[in-house]
């Protein structure tokens, strides 16, 4: 494929694909995808993002009864059950109705947790004012920064005490503190674009953890900023025809990249 088709601005999708592994980016800029078909953990994702993304209507109207909190959810719950195949129709017009099913099933059995975290995070009054602005969080905008030529979506953006910040949506599992440093870093592109578009210092980010019912603030620090910096250069080479060297890594034996990642020798990146 000629580089000339290669899209020359960089998303923030090829950060989180770079940080799941270099190699990906590669593939996937040279449209080398194979999508994971009938896969349970895919639809899994699709279906926790789509639940992170639907948080902010849990919280309001807030009732301090677990029993009603749990209910809420279960409604939540059973509206994606029906709209996912609508929302989704392309990433999972191939997926079998079993893979869905235990999918679905999987999910299902977070919500006993999902509820008690999130009646733990709403009884603390500390939580209040993250509480009330995640209430009319803006969804899924699309921001563009043009000095680092970074376009993408965070799951919303916010106004945190007058500040403009954004909010991404993980759907594995969260650390017992704080954020994972993959997922800061993510949230650190995310503010860098958003400094861009509204003119203002962002500093802080917020992760919802959509598996267990948690949300997190974290506080971007200048290294997360500076390693954006080095990873954007490195994709800008990936783009350029740079071929990382191939790890091995655990997720590589369940990469949609699996079949070509074998093939290419590493030897083809001294080509470049
Ligand atoms: S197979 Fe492994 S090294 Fe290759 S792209 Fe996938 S995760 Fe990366």
């Amino acid at each position: 494929m000629s580089l000339k088709n290669i899209e020359q601005n960089i998303n923030v999708y090829d950060f989180a694909l770079y940080l799941k592994c270099p190699r990906k980016v590669y593939y996937l800029k040279r449209s080398e995808i194979i999508r994971p078909n009938d896969n349970v953990s895919f639809v899994e994702h699709l279906f926790l993002k789509e639940l992170g993304i639907r948080y902010p209507r849990l919280l309001e109207n807030f009732s301090s009864k677990a029993d009603d909190m749990k209910n809420k959810i279960q409604s939540v719950f059973n509206e994606i059950s029906n709209e996912l195949p609508t929302i989704y129709s392309s990433e999972i017009e191939s997926v079998s109705e079993s893979t869905i099913s235990q999918a679905l099933n999987n999910v299902q059995a977070c919500v006993k947790d999902i509820t008690s975290n999130m009646m733990e995070m709403l009884t603390n009054a500390h939580n209040l004012p993250l509480l009330q602005a995640l209430c009319s969080m803006e969804i899924e905008p699309l921001l563009y920064g043009p000095k680092m030529k970074i376009s993408g979506i965070p799951a919303g953006m916010i106004k945190l005490e007058g500040i403009p910040t954004p909010v991404i949506v993980k759907t594995g599992k969260f650390p017992e503190y704080g954020i994972w440093s993959d997922d800061r870093l993510h949230l650190a592109v995310f503010t860098m674009i958003a400094q861009e578009v509204y003119n203002t210092p962002i500093d802080n980010g917020i992760v919802i953890y959509s598996r267990s019912g948690n949300i997190r603030s974290a506080k971007i620090r200048a290294n997360d900023r500076r390693q954006v910096l080095a990873i954007w250069s490195h994709i800008k080479k990936i783009n350029d025809g740079f071929l990382p060297e191939r790890k091995q890594i655990p997720m590589c034996h369940d990469c949609e990249f699996l079949q070509i990642c074998d093939v290419k020798s590493s030897l083809a990146s001294k080509f470049f």
